[in-house]
């Protein structure tokens, strides 16, 4: 089809509104071209991802001077390459994009170090794990920092009822999955990991934690890569190792 065509070729339309919707998501008041571009860019691809003005334009939101902007640009970023990690089974999005993704990624370690509110901390460092794709269960971890609480299986192969794991205001503990609708459920304290001996992966965000000023986040960390009892069977199990389980 030629560009006189009278009749607009489909993927013009797509190319048109995949350019309004960036253009509008990067301006101030914008949430519903967010909104917009989380519904047809992640949740039902009906604007492929895989376009290179994507992640070039949200690469140049994630480095402008608006600190909302970049966090969203960041945070769909992140998600839509962990997407096509998960959903094709290889890394060509992150490969055909390298430039765009390294630069993302600088911008997130950048915002990181000068981001005060501890659920926008949580979620650059969301977008940090989720650009750098060396796990996929980013955003299951991240979650449970910022609500506070996890919603896991026992890792007991006999299969306990699921339970929940708080971590925040309310305390540290598990309890029965039914735990918010009584007062007298039984809970049990969680057994958070010594900083001094955390590795891997909790080592290294902690220690990010800490020398990002959040001090609270890095305590959670200490839970989260800790470990909890199932109310059922009333064995310890590793917190995250029931995230990533959780994650698939
Ligand atoms: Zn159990």
């Amino acid at each position: 089809m030629t560009t006189n065509s009278p009749v607009p070729h489909p993927d013009d339309a797509d190319a048109d509104r995949l350019t309004t919707l960036l253009e509008d998501a990067a301006t101030g008041q914008a949430s519903q071209a967010w909104s917009d571009l989380w519904t047809e860019l992640y949740h039902n691809g009906s604007l492929d991802p895989a376009d290179p003005l994507v992640l070039h334009t949200l690469a140049d939101m994630a480095e402008a001077d608006e600190a909302d902007v970049a966090a969203s640009a960041l945070h769909l970023a992140g998600a839509l390459l962990v997407q096509a990690d998960q959903r094709y089974e290889t890394r060509n999005l992150r490969h055909q994009n390298a430039p765009e993704v390294a630069r993302l990624l600088d911008a997130a370690n950048r915002w990181r170090q000068v981001t005060a509110g501890r659920n926008d901390y949580c979620c650059l460092i969301e977008a940090v794990l989720n650009l750098e794709g060396d796990i996929h269960w980013a955003e299951e971890l991240i979650w449970g920092l910022v609500s506070e609480e996890y919603e896991l299986e026992c890792p007991d192969p006999a299969g306990c009822a699921s339970m929940w794991v708080i971590i925040g205001e309310r305390g540290f503990f598990s309890a029965a999955e039914d735990y918010a609708l009584s007062d007298d459920v039984e809970t049990f304290p969680l057994h958070p990991a010594d900083p001094l001996t955390l590795e891997g992966l909790g080592r290294r965000l902690h220690d990010l934690a800490l020398a990002d000023g959040h001090d609270h986040v890095a305590r959670a960390l200490t839970y989260a890569f800790g470990e909890a009892t199932c109310p059922e069977c009333e064995q310890r199990f590793s917190v995250v190792g029931q995230v990533v389980a959780r994650a698939g």
